[in-house]
């Protein structure tokens, strides 16, 4: 008996000592202590002794339980907190690791451009509106008073998708569409892309963007055109900057005068950007041909209005000294991220 005792005891250690989980620990316990554990049997065994016997083995085998029952503790403190640790080093955060870098991205010139000359309007009573890319032939020549033979609309200057549907190679078909479906007073601005048949260069690109403009009022003359386009002018390139109108000529607008600003760069001295002469040409305008005004149904009697087109392309890249308008269009992060 005293030698199972012994026995009992050594497999135990041996086995806690093994025990790599709290759960191996337990089931050590089972096999000896529990219910029908060898201890137990042992001592369950021991009432069909004689009494000296039994008092004699009672102790060691209490002495052996006490023994194993330590063990036990011991162990299951070790594998807890060895459990616990190992979590911990699981869940750990370095508090000290910098934080991630969120890169910022930047706005790109023909938005900032847009966005600038939109506030411009808006501040001046204009309301934004969009038009389609894709247009008809109808509302980007025919409604704007191009004649037939129109040399803007040959096919190696135009990129057309049918007989009667193209890109739009201005925003002006946008003027059509709100004097077919507005009542004057009108007062419009429309930012958008446009596409034409050139190749690129420094300065030309098949698709590029387009401010237009229209007003529609009784009363509107030359002097509202000049007047708006002027503020417009001040507050886009400074307040010191001053205006000239020369005669040009559009089929959409009579008369037709295309704008230009004194060079924002030199003062009206004579630079590179204004190619010495002091002037810069920023956009076309004129009054809306009343062939154009009766296309949507316009009473040419009462109103009269003006409009204008600015290249927006044109004005980025002399605002921000940009020499090659390929530029904008090669995604180039370095580049962009210049105008942030
Ligand atoms: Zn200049």
């Amino acid at each position: 008996m005293q030698a199972k005792l012994q026995q009992i005891l050594e497999e135990s250690k041996a086995q806690l000592q093994a025990a790599a989980s709290v759960q191996e620990a337990e089931d050590v316990r089972v096999k000896v202590l529990g219910k029908k554990g060898a201890l137990t049997e042992i001592l369950k065994s021991m009432g069909k002794l004689a009494p000296e016997e039994r008092k004699e083995l009672g102790q060691a085998a209490n002495q052996v339980r006490a023994e194993i029952e330590e063990l036990l503790a011991e162990t299951f403190a070790k594998l807890k907190s060895a459990a616990q640790e190992a979590k911990f080093r699981e869940e750990k955060i370095d508090v000290t690791e910098p934080g991630k870098t969120v890169k910022l991205g930047a706005k790109h010139p023909v938005t900032v451009t847009i966005e600038e000359m939109s506030k411009v309007f808006k501040s001046m009573g204009f309301t934004l509106t969009e038009g389609p890319e894709v247009e008809t032939v109808f509302n980007n020549f025919d409604a704007l008073n191009a004649g037939p033979n129109h040399p803007a609309r040959d096919w190696t200057d135009t990129f057309y998708i049918s007989d009667d549907v193209l890109l739009r190679t201005q925003t002006s078909p946008v003027q059509v569409r709100v004097l077919q479906s507005q009542e004057p007073p009108i007062r419009v601005f429309a930012p958008g892309r446009t596409f034409r048949c050139d190749t690129a260069d420094a300065t030309h690109s098949p698709m590029f963007h387009q401010v237009e403009g229209l007003v529609v009022d009784e009363g509107i003359t030359m002097a509202d055109l000049k007047g708006v386009l002027d503020s417009f002018a001040k507050q886009m390139f400074g307040s010191e900057t001053k205006t000239k109108f020369r005669p040009h000529h559009f089929p959409f607008t009579e008369p037709s005068a295309e704008m230009d600003v004194s060079c924002f760069k030199c003062g009206g001295r004579g630079c590179r950007v204004c190619k010495g002469s002091g002037w810069i040409e920023i956009l076309g305008c004129g009054m809306v041909h009343p062939n154009v005004l009766k296309v949507g149904g316009i009473d040419t009697e009462k109103y009269t209005g003006f409009a204008f087109g600015v290249g927006v392309e044109r004005v980025a890249m002399l605002k921000y000294g940009i020499d090659d308008i390929r530029l904008m269009y090669e995604n180039d992060m370095r580049f962009i991220e210049q105008f942030k």
